[in-house]
């Protein structure tokens, strides 16, 4: 087996397991390829052991590998930062945005949404750990948004994503995941269709999916570390 089967095998094992520990199905929870920095031949790979959901965070180089990768039958999710100039190629390329933080991007987001595409899903941003300078709008913020975004044609608002702070104290992330999952649980009081919570990454996905997690965005664990040229 190839390097990326053998990770994706071990990533799946993982994610059973950690289901099964939080009593949770599989099958709730989305693997999100996170393949940003690697070489479309990278994602063929993957795309051919069976993953269909990808992550980029760079406007340029996703698009070239959309282009690239067009034969197959890739969900794209968007999760990186986003300029508000630069938001017509993610409105018409990507299936889902987890990194909305503001108002302004959703509604350029919904206005140039192709007519005959079906609704862009988003995640709002949230910057769980306050951190000075990390994007996400804040817990306080929250809500006005999802009220805003729901409003909005073409958008279907899914639900919240976050990356918290690192930590080296794990009890302190699962206290981060917990607070998500329950910022989630009001919002859903009065937007029940927010059903999307995307947080775990390669280090901390158990974490996360004994918290709610519906999508892990996982990269290293799947490609190896990443090559920044
Ligand atoms: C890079 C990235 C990931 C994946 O991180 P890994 O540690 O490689 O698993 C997940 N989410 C976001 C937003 C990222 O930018």
């Amino acid at each position: 087996m190839s390097s990326i089967a053998n990770n994706l095998h071990t990533v799946e094992k993982k994610l059973s397991l950690a289901a099964e520990k939080a009593q949770r199905q599989r099958g709730e929870i989305t693997l999100l390829a996170v393949s940003k920095t690697q070489p479309a031949s990278a994602l063929r790979e993957a795309y051919d052991c069976g993953q269909r959901h990808f992550g980029e965070n760079y406007l340029q180089e996703s698009l070239d590998k959309i282009e690239l990768l067009r034969d197959l039958d890739i969900v794209w999710h968007f999760i990186g930062p986003i300029q508000s100039n630069k938001t017509r190629p993610i409105a018409e390329k990507f299936a889902w945005v987890h990194s909305v933080d503001r108002l302004k991007i959703a509604q350029r987001l919904s206005t140039q949404r192709l007519f005959d595409s079906a609704p862009l899903n988003i995640c709002i941003q949230v910057n769980i750990s306050a951190e000075e300078s990390k994007s996400g709008c804040s817990v306080d913020e929250v809500e006005k948004l999802a009220d805003e975004i729901s409003k909005l044609p073409n958008l279907r608002l899914r639900g919240l994503m976050a990356i918290p702070a690192a930590s080296k104290d794990s009890s302190e992330l699962e206290t981060t995941f917990a607070r998500m999952q329950s910022l989630l649980d009001t919002l859903r009081q009065k937007h029940p269709e927010m059903d999307t919570l995307s947080m775990g990454m390669s280090a901390d996905m158990d974490s996360a999916i004994a918290n709610g997690a519906t999508i892990v965005r996982i990269g290293t664990a799947i490609f190896g570390p990443r090559n920044y040229k």
